[in-house]
């Protein structure tokens, strides 16, 4: 049995919308798609007249040699927010079917789940943010047809490791799909479990250019699966998924030179999580910094709301963690700067000497 057969029978059946451009790619003179003839004003040679290409090819290449897969094994999106989506729609008939989770977690999965009207199974994580791999395959209903695993995990951090990867996607392997969440991996020192695709085509593996890459604005994010997921994926979307600007965007930025500045970026980013963690934990409000393979830091304090508006009266936004199950009194900094790492650090540090100079 392929992983296919477990997706929903109306999206297997479906005949997908052909677009012009898919039909027909380049001649001398396109009369097939109602485009205008004409270039917008400040064109300057885009062709922004022109529908883009749905998948564009170079584009397409250029991730694939990225990631370590064949053009074929990637579907690229308006972010991995769309690939979620895609899953969830393709895979879920609504009221019957659903999908796990392992909270606290991304909140994007369960919100594609109860769009779709998709039931939520929750494995919660252990106390220590491991996945509980036996419980999540013990408990998993039948009607399970994805398992979104995060990794490193939004928002505790750490990695998941590949010996539990590989064992969810194998004991699934005719059930259901196993999604990895790597929005974070270029932080981290894990390999990519997209090297797991050809063993397991059960397994797909979602990457961003919204991070490490610095395109958050430019919406390009992909799935690495088994060529026959990305065929039915395609069958459900948009035609043109991708502007032509953000294409051109996503190209520069993972560029020979892109990618050069990016892998100094990161080791500058991971230098700045172990130096901001060293220092968070000098401070008296500071109970804990948990570990983190991510561009965040994920920090419990003595009194997180209060912190929380120190930081917030000073100029300095973060983001409250503490409705997540296992993160009361949790705030999350992501890494910035080193000079506004040091703002954190300040504003935390004179908010400190206060506490001190008040109940001393
Ligand atoms: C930020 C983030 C994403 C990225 O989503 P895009 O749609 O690609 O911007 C995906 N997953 C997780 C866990 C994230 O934190």
């Amino acid at each position: 049995m392929s992983i296919i057969d477990r997706a929903r029978p109306q999206v297997r059946a479906l005949t997908p919308y052909s677009s012009a451009r898919m039909e027909a790619g380049d001649a001398a003179i396109m009369l097939n798609a109602n485009e205008s003839p004409w270039a917008p004003p400040g064109d300057a040679g885009r062709q922004l007249n022109r529908y883009p290409q749905p998948q564009p090819q170079v584009l397409r290449e250029r991730l694939a040699m990225l990631y370590g897969v064949e053009p074929t094994e990637l579907l690229i999106g308006r972010g991995s927010d769309e690939a979620i989506d895609l899953l969830v729609r393709a895979f879920c008939t609504p009221g019957v079917d659903g999908i796990a989770i392992c909270p606290p977690t991304f909140g994007m999965y369960a919100v594609c789940a109860a769009t779709q009207d998709a039931a939520i199974t929750q494995v919660p994580l252990r106390d220590d943010f491991s996945v509980d791999v036996e419980a999540l395959l013990s408990t998993l209903p039948e009607t399970t047809k994805l398992v979104f695993l995060c990794s490193p995990n939004n928002p505790t951090g750490g990695c998941m490791p590949r010996a539990d990867i590989e064992r969810i996607a194998g004991a699934l392997s005719e059930r259901a799909m196993v999604i990895v969440d790597e929005a974070y991996i270029e932080f981290a020192e894990a390999e990519s479990a997209a090297t797991l695709i050809a063993r397991y085509p059960n397994l797909g593996v979602l990457r961003t250019l919204s991070k490490a890459w610095a395109l958050a604005g430019a919406r390009v994010g992909v799935l690495l699966a088994d060529a026959p997921v990305i065929a039915l994926l395609r069958k459900i979307m948009a035609p043109y998924p991708l502007p032509t600007p953000c294409v051109e965007a996503a190209l520069v930025a993972t560029d020979a030179d892109g990618e050069a500045l990016t892998r100094e970026r990161i080791a500058t980013v991971r230098a700045e999580r172990r130096r901001l963690a060293d220092a968070l934990r000098q401070l008296p409000q500071v109970l804990d910094v948990y570990p983190s393979d991510a561009n965040f830091l994920t920090v419990r304090l003595a009194d997180a709301k209060a912190s929380y508006q120190q930081l917030a009266a000073q100029g300095v936004v973060v983001r409250d963690v503490g409705r997540y199950p296992l993160l009361a009194g949790c705030l999350r900094f992501s890494i910035g700067t080193p000079q506004e790492n040091n703002r954190l650090l300040a504003i935390l540090a004179e908010a400190a000497t206060g506490l001190e100079e008040r109940t001393a």
